[in-house]
């Protein structure tokens, strides 16, 4: 694994913070999900970043749910962001839930009610988008902006006991309606939801925001850098200003924006993530298209590939979108030294070699993986009726093709070279069959040297072949003439391909490569005894170069 291996601009704020004793050399993560749906890409990148960042120093990272919206939230999503997190390889050090703060929050609403920074409004949303102002004009204070604490004090407490419908009253903090920074134009910090919620039931109907609740949650728990998105870089003024009114001073925690991850092909929000899911577009969370984690994983992808990713594209502080053939990239340089190779054939056309005896066959020894001589051989059989690919004839070759042509010989791996003498027809013109011949002088391993051939094919034997099923999978996302990402029709194929005799025994989630196909798995879910379900995690070849 090479994460660690460079500074990026968060370390360089550690290690100042360091340096000038800040945090007395305590580094403190956390990765804050909102429990309402599977984690996907962009959120293993925050999960890399936050717990590999407190590892480099020796820190800790804690697990925190960020469900302070009441609505949402399912026990499903919990236990798949707990799976996905371990899966990635990270331990968290607690694991917490934001609502379990709400007393300290209400406190600390208190605390700036009593200090006159913050009065309970009763603006409608359409008035308080009117009063906020523009970017360039200034925003107009509400007429309840001079109520005093006391009157403040005793709205806030109504709104708590439920006197108020949803939406009529509003705890706003009291900054700046002048700021050029419209965050700051006081911001609403509590609103009043009537909604049961997971953790406290009916005991609230007024609800912190985001904007309040994430500086005291980070806060409470002793985090010192708090990495979140780009989004919030100007929310960054308002988090220091509730921590340092509240009294969590003066060494609160340092909020550090990064560029959040996106990637060509591929849709990055849960919601939209969500929609597809109940929409049946995917068959669910874990569908093996989807940039879940958990459809990464059940794609085949490894938990190495996808923290080397988040590794190799570093942390940026601008936005850009990341060529997903580098995550592509990633799985198959994991993959490449460690799987082992198998024969499969796709779009099977039979060849008889019609010199060889009918009731004879043998064993013939190919390598494990061409890379990793230590991985050993296997024996395939080779007989008188054989499968080779589709993709490795060409009636009428085009030119530069090596593989098989009638009149043309070429090795089959492991056993032969093998002539094609003649093209046999079904009666609607489909290629039935080939006849060809082999030369018995040439076996593999035989040492023949007396002529040489361009192309190499693979095969399989006809009479032990195993029939699997294959999926091979296509971006779920591509664009249209516009540049927009459409929904991609074509993004599962399945076929029936046939299989050297060795993957009957494949189990759910072993990996191979399929040689000339690409690199696959048993399927997790739809492997079984009786039939082998592969998918495709990634194909072999790559328009991607790494840079050097
Ligand atoms: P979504 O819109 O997909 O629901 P979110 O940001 O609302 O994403 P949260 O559960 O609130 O999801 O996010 C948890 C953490 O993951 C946050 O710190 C968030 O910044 C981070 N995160 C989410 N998406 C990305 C992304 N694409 N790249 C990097 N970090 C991300
Ligand atoms: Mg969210």
């Amino acid at each position: 694994m090479s994460e660690n291996k460079s500074n990026n601009f968060i370390h360089n704020i550690i290690d100042k913070d360091n340096e000038e004793g800040t945090y007395g050399g305590k580094v403190y993560t956390r990765f804050p999900p909102e429990p309402n749906g599977y984690l996907h890409i962009g959120h293993a990148k925050s999960i890399c970043l936050n717990f590999t960042t407190a590892q480099k120093y020796g820190g800790k990272t804690n697990l925190r749910y960020d469900d302070t919206n009441p609505v949402k939230e399912d026990v499903e999503y919990v236990d798949s962001i707990e799976e996905d997190v371990r899966w990635l390889g990270f331990t968290w050090e607690k694991r917490l839930w934001a609502s379990d703060y709400f007393d300290t929050m209400y406190e600390a609403a208190v605390t700036l009610i009593k200090k006159g920074l913050a009065y309970v409004d009763d603006l409608t949303p359409e008035q308080m988008r009117e009063y906020r102002g523009t970017l360039t004009k200034p925003g107009t204070p509400s007429p309840n902006r001079d109520q005093s604490p006391e009157e403040a004090l005793a709205l806030f407490e109504r709104m708590r006991a439920g006197e108020f419908a949803d939406g009529e009253r509003t705890l706003r903090a009291r900054i700046d309606m002048a700021s050029p920074n419209i965050n700051m134009r006081d911001p609403i910090i509590y609103r009043i939801a009537h909604t049961e919620h997971h953790n406290t039931g009916d005991k609230w109907c007024i609800y912190p925001m985001y904007d309040f609740a994430h500086p005291i949650e980070d806060a409470i728990e002793g985090i010192t850098h708090s990495i979140c998105t780009l989004e919030f870089e100007d929310h960054r003024p308002l988090y220091d200003w509730v921590l340092r009114e509240v009294g969590f001073w003066p060494h609160p925690p340092k909020q550090i924006e990064f560029a959040r991850l996106n990637l060509t092909h591929t849709v990055m929000s849960k919601r939209l993530l969500k929609a597809l899911v109940d929409d049946g577009t995917v068959e669910g969370w874990d569908d093996p298209r989807m940039p879940t984690i958990a459809g990464l994983r059940r794609r085949g992808y490894t938990p190495e590939s996808i923290r080397n990713f988040c590794e190799e594209i570093g942390v940026a502080k601008g936005n850009s979108t990341i060529d997903v053939a580098m995550l592509e990239h990633c799985i198959r340089d994991d993959l490449q030294n460690k799987v082992q190779a198998r024969n499969v054939i796709e779009d099977p056309i039979k060849v008889i070699i019609t010199n060889y005896p009918e009731d004879a066959s043998e064993m013939c020894e190919v390598e494990n993986n061409r890379n990793v001589p230590e991985m050993g051989t296997r024996e395939i059989p080779f007989s008188r009726e054989l499968y080779i690919d589709g993709a490795d004839f060409m009636e009428v070759p085009v030119k530069k093709y090596f593989r098989l042509f009638p009149g043309n010989e070429v090795r089959f791996k492991g056993a032969y070279f093998i002539t094609c003498n003649e093209v046999v027809k079904n009666e609607d013109g489909s290629i039935k069959e080939l006849l060809c011949t082999y030369d018995p002088e040439t076996r593999s391993g035989s040492g023949f040297e007396g002529r040489k051939v361009k192309g190499t094919i693979h095969f399989v034997d006809a009479k032990t072949a195993v029939p699997i099923r294959v999926r091979n999978y296509n971006y779920l996302y591509v664009e249209d003439e516009n540049g927009e990402n459409v929904l991609n029709p074509n993004s599962l194929e399945e076929k029936i391909c046939y299989a050297e005799p060795s993957l009957a025994d494949a189990q759910p989630g072993e990996r191979f490569q399929f040689f000339r196909h690409g690199y696959y798995i048993a399927d997790a879910k739809l492997t079984n005894d009786k039939e082998k379900v592969f998918n495709r995690i990634v194909d072999l070849k790559s328009s991607f170069k790494p840079k050097k």
